[in-house]
């Protein structure tokens, strides 16, 4: 899938699933902490695909990407390997939940570096790697500014995110080790569709976006 369709299913997600949970336990999400959220729930969604040299994550947040991407790949064994498991979801909440606890600067480095990759997922026109970094950081020295941290949401937005864009991998051929390391690759090819292909241009991204915007309209408007 795009990485479009990833950020967007990511925010589509959260924004579908959070909301009811928060309140279920007893802790409802004030607006200002739900649209934050879904933008790190919506960057988080590309965290997996951080294994493909070649993809728009490589290229799209400049050097700081390029290099990452390399040496995850290496790591992780190459794309849709070990980056494309619930572990890894979870390393990354449990990777959060540090930044959290440990350096208030590194959950705001984590939270604005989520930000750029959602924006830049987006592929806007004329917006690229250094505006994007610059937009993401603005947009988070104001959440930083109005929802004093620590954010005890972030390491579940971070997890959400990443389990979101399993499910979507999912769907299409070559599915996701989801289980790893133990070595079956799981396969639900609903969406028996290339990247970028016409029916994931014009239907699956503008469904997910539609989505988006209903959910938002739900719990904002
Ligand atoms: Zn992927």
């Amino acid at each position: 899938m795009m990485a479009r369709s990833h950020a967007l299913s990511g925010a589509a997600g959260w924004l579908a699933v959070a909301p009811p949970l928060a309140q279920a336990t007893g802790h409802p999400l004030s607006p200002g902490t739900l649209a934050a959220s879904t933008v790190v729930a919506a960057g988080a969604a590309l965290l997996p695909d951080l294994d493909h040299e070649h993809g728009t994550l490589a290229h799209g947040l400049g050097p700081v990407t390029r290099v990452l991407t390399e040496v995850v790949a290496d790591v992780s064994g190459g794309h849709r390997h070990a980056t494309h498991s619930l572990v890894f979801g979870a390393g990354m909440g449990a990777l959060a939940a540090v930044a959290l606890t440990s350096r208030w600067l590194l959950m705001l480095a984590m939270a604005g570096f989520l930000a750029a990759t959602a924006l830049r997922a987006l592929e806007l026109p004329r917006v690229g790697w250094p505006k994007s970094y610059a937009v993401a950081a603005l947009a988070t020295a104001a959440a930083a500014r109005w929802l004093p941290g620590p954010w005890p949401w972030l390491p579940l937005a971070v997890t959400a995110g990443c389990w979101l864009h399993l499910a979507g991998d999912l769907l299409t051929p070559r599915g996701c080790p989801l289980l790893w390391p133990l070595p079956w690759r799981l396969e639900v090819p609903l969406i028996d569709i290339d990247t970028s292909s016409w029916r994931e241009t014009r239907l699956i991204a503008p469904g997910l976006a539609v989505a988006v915007v209903l959910l938002s309209w739900t719990h904002f408007a």
